[in-house]
């Protein structure tokens, strides 16, 4: 890192995330599609590079939010299929089809907006018709859909390439009853697809959870989000994964990404100095304590002033203070020799010790996609093996 001109940087690992690829191509039935969602940023991975990994990997599907997600990785000169999973506004439209992306699309207005602009482009645009199965958030069912349908016939510009749904309900729990009443639901509103005359379209419906703990979730295309990059969906979808197949971590997902800095200054302090914004800590010795530059602003939740810890020296050196925009204040009293410009973890291993985004994240109160996601795009990517 000697040459490097940043203070703190993510780590990726090209192995890692192999290994968790190769995991759920293991996984899925031959003709299923893995497709690997790689929105806000590829859960702060580093979208543009996580998109090399996967097509190293040979994966042929991307799914982003956004328009500008997909045209960022269109400019990269990546040509995989991108399928957007977020809405679109009509004025994104014209881009969606110069660049042959493939659209969530679940309104007859936006269905004709597409048609038109198709036409006068003499192109075809592949939309992926949302159905709403209980989680009740995109997608339509029911009259809405059969009106929808009516307006699809007429469109001579548009393919219905894909229908999906999504799960509310699978990464909360072990019981998986409001995962099969979504199921029959979306299976009763594809029959009514099929019986309007269309065919050929794909089916997916499956998220991480899914994919790993729910075969017949697959139909013909997998969303896989989180647990590319090594992490699981929650605790229960690790508990049904082993309660099933019986083994530990270290043979499933390993983690991708690992966060490090380095510490920017080492004082000592006496019994009773308070330390950062709001005197929220005082010593009761005298202490050695280290700054380092990173923050709030960098992805590192306000809520571990007091509550978190990093590595250094491969041991653990709890935060001490309130968690400023871009500093962090930690103590060191008892790690022997720490100076200036030792290496810090955040998230990842050091020594025989090993920080987890789940660890992170219930000192925050929140999901480690949440840690993950947060992580600024402002800290450069370091690909690693
Ligand atoms: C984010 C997202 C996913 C991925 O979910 P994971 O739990 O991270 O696998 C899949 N499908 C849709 C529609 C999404 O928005």
């Amino acid at each position: 890192m000697s040459e490097a001109l940043y203070s703190s940087w993510i780590e990726i690992s090209r192995s890692a995330y192999r290994k968790n690829i190769e995991f759920f191509k293991g996984r899925l039935n031959a003709g299923t599609e893995l497709a690997v969602v790689i929105k806000a940023n590829a859960y702060g991975h580093g979208m543009v590079e996580i998109a090399h990994f996967a097509d190293e990997c040979g994966i042929r599907v991307f799914c982003v939010h956004s328009i500008d997600e997909a045209l960022i990785l269109r400019k990269h000169g990546f040509t995989q299929r991108i399928v957007v999973v977020g809405p679109t506004i009509k004025r994104m439209a014209k881009a969606a089809v110069e660049n042959d992306i493939e659209v969530l699309c679940c309104d007859p207005e936006y269905l004709h907006n597409y048609d038109n602009i198709a036409k006068s482009l003499g192109k075809t645009v592949n939309i992926h018709l949302k159905i709403e199965t209980g989680t009740n958030r995109q997608g339509i069912a029911g009259q809405v859909l059969i009106a929808f349908i009516e307006e699809l016939k007429k469109c001579t510009n548009v393919k219905l390439r894909a229908v999906y749904s999504h799960f509310a309900n699978i990464e909360d729990t072990t019981d998986h009853s409001y995962a099969r009443f979504q199921i029959e639901r979306f299976k009763r509103e594809i029959s009514y697809i099929r019986e309007a005359g269309f065919s050929g379209f794909d089916m997916h419906f499956a998220s991480s959870a899914a994919a790993t703990i729910y075969n017949n979730t697959h139909f013909n295309m997998v969303r896989l989000g989180i647990a590319q990059y090594g992490l699981w969906p929650s605790k229960e979808t690790y508990l049904s994964y082993i309660i099933e197949h019986g083994h530990g971590p270290e043979h499933i997902l390993t983690p991708v990404l690992s966060w490090k800095t380095v510490i920017g200054q080492v004082k000592t302090i006496k019994a009773g100095d308070f330390v950062g914004y709001g005197c929220s800590h005082q010593m009761t010795r005298d202490s050695k304590i280290a700054i380092i530059p990173i923050g709030y602003s960098d992805g590192y939740d306000r809520k571990l002033s007091n509550q978190g810890y990093v590595l250094v020296h491969g041991k653990r050196a709890p935060v001490i203070g309130r968690i400023a925009m871009n500093l962090t204040t930690i103590d060191v009293t008892d790690i022997p020799d720490v100076k200036a410009e030792d290496e810090v973890v955040l998230i990842g291993e050091q020594g025989d010790q090993i920080i987890r985004a789940e660890q992170v994240a219930a000192l925050a109160g929140t999901i480690n996609y949440e840690v993950v996601a947060r992580l600024s795009d402002r800290i450069p990517k370091v690909v690693v093996d």
